[in-house]
Order: structure tokens, then sequence, then C-alpha cells
């Protein structure tokens, strides 16, 4: 039997990723976590193409585009993101990229060019993919489609917590700041706006923890 095709959208710091991970290792599918592809584009185009006064060259990264390499591997049951051969996981999640990932994000250039990566995984079935757009315009036809949402101090309060697990040095409001500006760009840009698909399933886990929020998603899931 074919295996499903998920689809997690919502918005940022709901959980979308640590969950599509859990969910992925309890049925046996491969998860991309397709923000971390954008984030990807913009440590590169933080690196490749600055102005003197600090921001990105947008035009220069769209010229620069088939230099990018983005590759998920496996190691120790992660899936690391490599781009053109570094380990870049660390580093797409510091205040730099996360001030300009949504910027990047909003461009038709980028989103195209990441589209086919998203899409080929998903061919044979089998995936789950988180993201803003997965469940509207990458994978329409998606077997199951959710959409998270949560209030913005639990989301920040999450954020925070996750960051200083990594060592990134920050605090809650510059988290919460870097939450608000990035949904509003992200719900308000032309190209694939961040928004909930019409037949996607809505779960607010303001009030729900981590396996909470898994089982209500797969009490959903059948014929797996
Ligand atoms: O999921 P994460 O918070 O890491 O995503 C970072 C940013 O990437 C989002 O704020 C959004 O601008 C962009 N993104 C997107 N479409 C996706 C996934 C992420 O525009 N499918």
């Amino acid at each position: 039997m074919r295996k499903p095709v998920i689809a997690i959208d919502g918005y940022s710091s709901t959980g979308k990723s640590s969950i599509s991970k859990i969910i992925a290792q309890k049925l046996g599918l491969v998860h991309m976590d397709t923000g971390a592809l954008y984030r990807g584009v913009t440590y590169f185009a933080n690196t490749c193409c600055q102005n003197e006064d600090g921001k990105i060259n947008i035009q220069g990264l769209f010229e620069n585009l088939d230099k990018i390499k983005l590759e998920f591997r496996n190691i120790n049951d992660e899936l690391i993101l490599f781009l053109n051969g570094k380990d870049i996981s660390r580093e797409i999640r510091t205040n730099e990229v996360s001030s300009n990932v949504s910027l990047i994000a909003s461009q038709k250039e980028v989103r195209d060019f990441l589209m086919e990566t998203q899409r080929s995984i998903a061919e044979k079935g089998g995936v789950i993919l988180d993201g803003r757009d997965i469940g509207t315009v990458v994978l329409p036809n998606a077997d199951y489609k959710f959409f998270l949402t949560a209030s913005v101090d639990e989301r920040t309060r999450r954020r925070f917590q996750e960051l200083t697990i990594l060592g990134i040095k920050t605090d809650e409001k510059s988290v919460k700041e870097n939450l608000i500006y990035r949904d509003k760009t992200d719900s308000e840009r032309e190209v694939a706006p961040l928004k909930k698909a019409d037949d996607a399933i809505l779960i607010d886990n303001t009030n729900l923890d981590k396996r909470q929020t898994i089982d209500l998603i797969l009490s959903h899931i059948h014929d797996i």
C-alpha cells in the first residue's frame, strides 16, 4: 500500500518540525523541514551577497542561486542540512538568518528554486513535510493536512528555550519581535502566503504539550 503524504503548516514555533520528526519515526515516513531550506538559502545570501550597508543584495542572490546545493544527510538518525558539503545546521538558527529569512522566502525566484526539492521527495509517498505553504501550494493533493497555531507568548517561550539549548544568545523580547515580524511577512507576501488550506485540520496547541499534539494528529491518520 502506498504510504501517505502529510502536510503540516502553521505559524513559527508551533512545534511543526519536532512534531513532524517524531510522527515520521512512528509511521516510518521521511521528514523534510522545509523552513530549513529557506534558512539555508538565507545563510548563503548572508555570506555571498551583501551590499556595503550590510543588507542582502537580492539581485546578487538570484544570480548565484545555481551555486547553491542543499541536501539533508542522515547522521545518527538526525537529518542534518548541508550547504555545498558544509554542515550548516547550527548556523541556520542564528539571529542573522532568522532576521532575513522571511524577506528571502518572499521572493518568487527563491520559492521556485526550492519547489523541485520539496515536490520530488513526495513523489513516491511516505513523507511528511512541514512549512508554511505545503498544503496550499507545494502539495495541494496531500492525503492529510494540518495547520498549527498557538499564542504568541507560548511560542516565544518555546523558541527562547530552543535557542538557549542550542547555545544561541538572545532574549525573549527579540525572539517575540522576530516571531511577530515573520508571521506578518509570511502571511502578507504575494507568493505562497502562510495560510490554512481549506481542507486542513486546525490545531491550536497553546495548552497542549508535544506529546498531546502528536497524539491528536495521529488520531486523524488512518490506513497506515
Ligand atoms: O519553519 P521555520 O521557522 O524554520 O521557517 C523559517 C522561515 O522560512 C519562515 O518564517 C518563512 O519565512 C519561510 N518558510 C516559507 N515556506 C515554507 C517554510 C518556511 O516561506 N514552506
